[in-house]
This record gives C-alpha cells, sequence and structure tokens, in this order.
C-alpha cells in the first residue's frame, strides 16, 4: 500500500503519472492519489481579480493567505479542473478512479487556525485573521477502504474540514504525510517539478539521493520556499510509521515507478 502525492506546480506531466499509476494499479498495487494545483490556482485567481497572497511563518514556512473567495476559487481548481482532469484521465486508462475532497465524507478533518502568527520581509510579526486554514489531524479511513476493497482508486484533495464543518485549506503535503500514515502505508512518493532536494537549487545535477531520517533537519539548510514543507512532512511521515518517503520527479516518464525504485531523494 502507498499513498502518492503529485503536486501542482508547472511542468508536471498528468498524463505519464496517470499512465503509470493505471498500468500499477491494473498489476494489483493498492494505492491513494493526492494531488495539488497550486500554479493554476494562482492563474485563475489573477484572472478573477484576487491575486494570490502568501503568509510567512515566524519559523519559515510559506501558506496561501486563504479568506473566504480565495478559498472558493481554491475549489474550483482544486475540486474542479484539476480533480476532474486526473479523475477523467484515470478513467480514460480503465481505472475507476473516485475524486474526493477532504470535506466529502469528512475524508480529512483537521482544527480551523483562525488567527495565525506571520512575520513581513522586514521581520515584523503581525496577526492574520479571516484565514481558513488548517492541518488534517483525523483522516476517514473507514470510507477510503471501504472505496479500495470495492476496486475503487481514490483520487484526494484539499480543502479538508474542519470541527465545525467549515471548508480549510490545508497543506497537500501534510494531508497526504496523514493518509500515509492513518492507512499504515509503506511508502509515501511525493512527485514535483524537480528531481527531489537539490543541494543547490536550481541546479538538477545537484540532486541529494538519499537522506537519513535522523538528518532531515541539517538537510532543511538546503530547502526554501515549499520544499521546507516537504521535508516536514518527510520527517512527520517517518516519525509516525511510514518506512520510507520518496521526493520524485513528475516530469518524467513511468514518474512513480521510477521514484518507488530509489529515483529522486530517499529518505528513511
Ligand atoms: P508542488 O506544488 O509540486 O507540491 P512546490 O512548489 O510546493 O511543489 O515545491 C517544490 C518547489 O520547491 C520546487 O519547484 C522549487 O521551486 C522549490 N525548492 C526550494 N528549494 C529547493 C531545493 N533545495 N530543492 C528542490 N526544490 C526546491
Amino acid at each position: 500500500m502507498f499513498v502518492i502525492k503529485v503536486g501542482g506546480s508547472t511542468g508536471i506531466d498528468y498524463d505519464a503519472v496517470c499512465d503509470d499509476i493505471a498500468r500499477l494499479v491494473q498489476s494489483g498495487q493498492k494505492l491513494i492519489l493526492v494531488h495539488g494545483g497550486s500554479s493554476l490556482t494562482n492563474e485563475v485567481a489573477e484572472q478573477l481579480g484576487h491575486p494570490p497572497r502568501f503568509i510567512t511563518s515566524p519559523s519559515g514556512y510559506t501558506s496561501r493567505f486563504t479568506d473566504r473567495r480565495t478559498l472558493e476559487i481554491f475549489e474550483m481548481v482544486y475540486c474542479g479542473q484539476m480533480n476532474k482532469g486526473i479523475v477523467e484521465r484515470l478513467q480514460q486508462r480503465g481505472i475507476n478512479a473516485v475524486g474526493l475532497s477532504g470535506l466529502d465524507g469528512r475524508l480529512w478533518e483537521g482544527k480551523r487556525k483562525k488567527a495565525i502568527r506571520a512575520v513581513d520581509e522586514n521581520g515584523r510579526k503581525f496577526v492574520v485573521r479571516n484565514n481558513y486554514t488548517g492541518t488534517v489531524e483525523t483522516v476517514n479511513t473507514a470510507l477510503l477502504e471501504s472505496l479500495l476493497a470495492a476496486g475503487y482508486l481514490p483520487v484526494l484533495t484539499p480543502p479538508a474540514i474542519s470541527e465545525e464543518g467549515e471548508a480549510i485549506n490545508v497543506d497537500g503535503d501534510r494531508a497526504a504525510r496523514a493518509t500515509a500514515v492513518a492507512l499504515k502505508a509503506e511508502t509515501l512518493v511525493i512527485l514535483s517539478n524537480i528531481p527531489g532536494l537539490l543541494r543547490d537549487f536550481p541546479k538538477e545535477s545537484s540532486l541529494i539521493p538519499e537522506i537519513p531520517k535522523a538528518q532531515i533537519e541539517e538537510f532543511q539548510a538546503f530547502a526554501a520556499g515549499r520544499m521546507r514543507i516537504k521535508l516536514l512532512g518527510a520527517k512527520e511521515a517517518l516519525d509516525q510509521g511510514v518506512s520510507r518517503v520518496v521526493l520524485g520527479d513528475a516530469r518524467v516518464e513511468n514518474p512513480v515507478s521510477q521514484a518507488l525504485s530509489g529515483q529522486g531523494t530517499v529518505i528513511q
């Protein structure tokens, strides 16, 4: 059993990802797909006149500022075009995929962080309110297991749901991590538009092939921006029982099989 997260950055080859997943499922592998949609969301938000805004936490993690309008645009893209585009591709390849957001069946539940601390470019701290974000804390494994048992392939996307039943934007990598932990997956594959963690970003020849679990924090020094969250998610996954996390490239042929065979950055 493994969980695959495919990002939403430009350059990702969703056809190659779906070709590979179809082959793996047809050969009897059990898996769950989680996807992102960040770059298309930024584009659509610009076009709708509500450009994206990002906030940085005091510990250096960036996230999307999500007011109610942003959440609506986010849902249009993630639950709409991205999710249905992937389900359609899988259906064309003979895989009975079912697309769900974390809201559906309370699949991903977490706490909404109504007020979050942030820092501006001058290092000044401030509090952001009006924010619909949170972190996944529980996963409806019964729903996922019944879909898998009936032969469906779950294709999952943020948002998640708060305890009060509100939609909350959650980080896709960390939602995938929570899903892998809850289903006791052996491997979590995180595919993006880069070969893995690069020592000297963006030089692709500087790929770091392996990170021992105990050294993840030291390797955070090489990661900037969103890559920091991927490493944080990897650490959480390994701390909570997943044996291996692979950061792999989603721009190549057979991206999932390549990552499973150790191409990319293997963290274990
Ligand atoms: P996705 O949307 O596919 O999940 P993200 O954009 O969230 O992907 O994260 C991947 C991005 O992290 C890369 O495209 C790259 O811009 C950035 N990054 C920052 N530092 C590094 C690094 N050291 N190695 C690789 N990528 C890095």
